[in-house]
């Protein structure tokens, strides 16, 4: 693999965090306080962010010997849709980050793989793929709009929520229809 990444980042990208006004001396500290719009496909198939949304940063980019620890909150809208009643989900979810990223040619840098610690590219870091993690950690993998949403009928799809609480289709079974026959008075 080769070790000097070339610097392909954008810095006018939404998730690229630039150190330039971080000195690279242990204990500097930056915070960054923003809102940026959200990439695309951020999130799972049933609920996800929008693209394009508001993401609200509120990170602290410290110096650490071997790079910048990037550690803070991002407060992301998402949208989805009610595994059980299929009715709209909007909602947002706030997502910790605490990601190291080591300098170039640092100790770290020649010791790790990149899957394992970030990398600096130059000045810049790449937020994404780390907002991506946290966001997709934070999701639910079955969506719902709320925790004991009753969901539809089975068999005519009426919300449950909006039906009488006795709502039901069963049939008295025709055999014991003949039977409470023989009892006509009987309740
Ligand atoms: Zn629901
Ligand atoms: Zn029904």
């Amino acid at each position: 693999m080769p070790k000097n990444t070339q610097t392909n980042l954008d810095p006018r990208s939404p998730l690229v965090l630039d150190t330039r006004e971080l000195p690279r001396r242990p204990g500097a500290m930056r915070t960054v306080d923003r809102v940026v719009k959200a990439p695309a496909d951020l999130g799972l198939e049933l609920i996800g962010v929008p693209e394009g949304a508001d993401l609200r940063l509120d990170l602290r980019l410290e110096s650490v010997s071997e790079g910048v620890l990037v550690s803070g909150t991002v407060d992301v809208p998402v949208s989805g849709e009610c595994g059980r009643c299929l009715r709209p989900i909007d909602d947002s979810v706030v997502v910790n980050i605490q990601e190291l990223y080591a300098y170039e040619h640092s100790t770290t840098d020649e010791t790790t793989d990149e899957d394992e610690i970030g990398r600096l590219q130059g000045d810049l870091i790449d937020l994404e793929p780390a907002v991506r993690d946290a966001v997709v950690l934070e999701l639910p993998t079955n969506p719902v709009c709320r925790a004991d949403c009753p969901g539809l009928c089975p068999d005519c799809g009426g919300l449950l929520d909006d039906l009488p609480a006795d709502h039901n289709h069963e049939q008295v079974d025709p055999r014991w229809a003949a039977l409470s026959q023989l009892n006509p008075e009987g309740d």
